[in-house]
């Protein structure tokens, strides 16, 4: 509980979390783009797929927030996105990998655990879920677009087998995220 009687909250979201290979793929093009353009990779343990933000909630909530998770990794089968586009947003300064066709599975997860929650009575934002991993941070400037195309023709295929749920708290160097449960996916 915190001073005005209220339980202590957390930033909470869903993820994808890559495996080591992934993850290693995804930091290298982070700090090619870094090392000639300038901007703030991602660190690479914090690398992440974003699945559903739910924002801050009280802690008396995470019972729900892990029900809801279980309920749909048992509905739901594993899969793979396949990133191989990047996109440069100039006016949030970031750099993200995505996929050129959104993967349906992926989508249903997403969208599974979105209805779960919404159904335990989390508010949570109409915003479309669009998969993408953010790499690089702070980029004031443009890639020549032939940069964009890094992954286009050596695609990064990450087959995922469990989400995570993450706490997020900023710190001096960024965001960090606390692992607060893991998941396997069912049908694997
Ligand atoms: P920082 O905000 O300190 O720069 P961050 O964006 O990584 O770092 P959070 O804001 O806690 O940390 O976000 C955690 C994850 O949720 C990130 O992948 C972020 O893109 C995503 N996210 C944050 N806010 C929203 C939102 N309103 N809707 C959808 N996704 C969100
Ligand atoms: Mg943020």
């Amino acid at each position: 509980m915190n001073v005005v009687g209220k339980p202590d909250g957390a930033r909470v979201f869903f993820a994808l979390s890559p495996g080591e290979r992934c993850r290693r793929r995804l930091f290298a093009v982070a700090n090619d783009f870094a090392a000639r353009l300038g901007g703030r990779p991602m660190p690479k343990e914090t690398l992440h797929l974003t699945l559903v933000f739910v924002g801050e909630v009280g802690l008396d909530r995470l019972p729900g927030l892990r029900a809801a998770a279980g309920e749909v990794a048992q509905a739901t089968a594993g899969g793979s996105v396949v990133l191989n586009r990047l996109h440069h947003h100039p006016a949030g300064k970031m750099l993200w990998a995505a996929s050129e066709h959104c993967s349906p599975p992926l989508g249903a997860l997403a969208e599974g655990l979105r209805r779960s929650l919404l159904a335990r009575g989390f508010t949570l934002e109409a915003r479309p879920f669009v998969a993408h991993v953010t790499l690089l941070r702070r980029l004031t400037v443009r890639p020549p677009a032939g940069d964009l195309d890094a992954l286009k023709n050596v695609p990064i295929r990450w087959r995922y087998r469990d989400f995570v749920l993450l706490r997020s708290r900023s710190g001096p160097g960024g965001s960090v995220y606390e692992p607060l449960g893991a998941w396997t996916l069912g049908g694997n």
